[in-house]
């Protein structure tokens, strides 16, 4: 992933979305795009609905709490990347979401297709210009 460019007189550190979905402001959650035909959500910018190939969008909120649906426990992967880490598609009301789940031991005993989580951010670390770039997962509620 390429770091987010900034304006060069930018010098306050500020908080960077590492995806545009991603809202901090005013409490951090996703936003979709909505097709203004069908409902469908989509993450990722379309010319055309997936479903009905209508052309018109809007943008919808997205609910900041859900349900496990899927999940994997990803133990090995590729020098410089932590693991385990648990890539899981959790269904927010309705809306399916890909994200890591986070602050929970990455084990079966713990994880379950249905587990309640919510949406939490971190940061991931400052670029050279100050800028913080903001990542996103999901934790259990009330572990
Ligand atoms: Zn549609």
């Amino acid at each position: 992933m390429t770091p987010p460019t900034h304006g060069a007189d930018s010098s306050a550190p500020e908080n960077v979305p590492l995806v545009d979905y991603l809202v901090l402001e005013p409490t951090p959650h996703l936003v979709a795009n909505r097709c203004r035909n069908c409902g469908a959500r989509f993450f990722d910018r379309r010319n055309a609905c997936a479903k009905c190939f209508a052309t018109e969008f809007d943008s919808a909120d997205i609910a900041t709490e859900g349900t496990v649906r899927t999940f994997s426990i990803v133990m090995v992967a590729a020098p410089g990347i932590d693991v385990p880490f648990v890539p899981a598609v959790v269904d927010c009301d309705g809306t399916s979401v890909r994200a890591n789940l986070v602050n929970i031991e990455p084990t079966s005993d713990r994880i379950k297709p249905g587990l309640k989580v919510r949406l939490t951010t971190f940061p991931i670390g400052a670029d050279t210009s100050g800028a913080v770039g903001v990542g996103f997962g999901f934790e259990p509620i009330g572990a």
